[in-house]
């Protein structure tokens, strides 16, 4: 069977990290399968209170607008950063985890300085110092035409740095240290798609569909 995987996603280049991932499988925007159907991509609201809860939303709710065949899945994922002296927090509110005040400001910068300030106030009042022990987390939901679901998830381990280091990655990647010393934003791209959340979750979605 060949078959087709539409990514619940506007951005190009989430398609072409997991078309990389998912060796083989053909890959693409779900605007490609929705225009065909007359539909538009929807800015689907977040609103499960598990990253699971959210991935799941968004392969269902396309897979219901749409008549898929018996070749064609929804993926959608849900992503965060899951800190452990903050209970878990920000992890399903990681993208807006501060509050933008102005439009010049990036989101990623002002989440980063709010995590650290959180964490030194904390850390501050602890006579013993806080733990920083903290983990991205991914879901990932694909949907198909019988309307059946299959999850899978993925989870890397660090510690929340105390100042930003390195350029690359994006979101909490210059915060988020890694066991050695480096910040996820100072490794090579190409070596942080070999140890991801997003990386683990996806290995196991091709393994699912491989056995279909
Ligand atoms: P989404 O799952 O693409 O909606 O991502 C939610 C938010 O989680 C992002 O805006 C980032 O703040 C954070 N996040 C998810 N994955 C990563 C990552 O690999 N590096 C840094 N931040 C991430």
């Amino acid at each position: 069977m060949s078959i087709k995987i539409y990514v619940a996603t506007n951005n190009e280049h989430k398609r072409a990290e997991i078309e990389n991932i998912l060796k083989g499988y053909s890959v693409h925007l779900i605007g490609d399968l929705l225009d065909k159907h007359g539909e538009k991509v929807q800015d689907i609201p977040e609103t499960q209170e598990t990253f699971h809860g959210n991935a799941q939303l968004k392969s269902e709710y396309y897979a219901k607008i749409v008549p898929l065949k018996g070749d064609e899945y929804i993926l959608a994922d849900d992503s965060g950063l899951m800190v452990d002296a903050l209970d878990g927090e920000p992890g399903v509110h990681s993208k807006r985890f501060a509050e933008l005040h102005n439009d010049d400001t990036d989101q990623d910068d002002v989440n980063n300085r709010k995590l650290l300030q959180t964490m030194a106030h904390m850390d501050a009042h602890a006579p013993a110092g806080i733990q920083r022990g903290c983990k991205y987390v991914c879901a990932i939901s694909i949907s198909g035409n019988d309307g059946e679901v299959a999850s899978f998830s993925g989870e890397v381990a660090g510690e929340v740095g105390l100042v930003p280091q390195g350029s690359g990655g994006f979101g909490y990647d210059p915060i988020f240290m890694l066991p050695g010393g480096r910040s996820m934003a100072e490794i090579p791209s190409d070596h942080k798609n070999t140890i991801s959340h997003r990386y683990k979750a996806l290995q196991q979605a091709k393994m699912f569909l491989d056995s279909l």
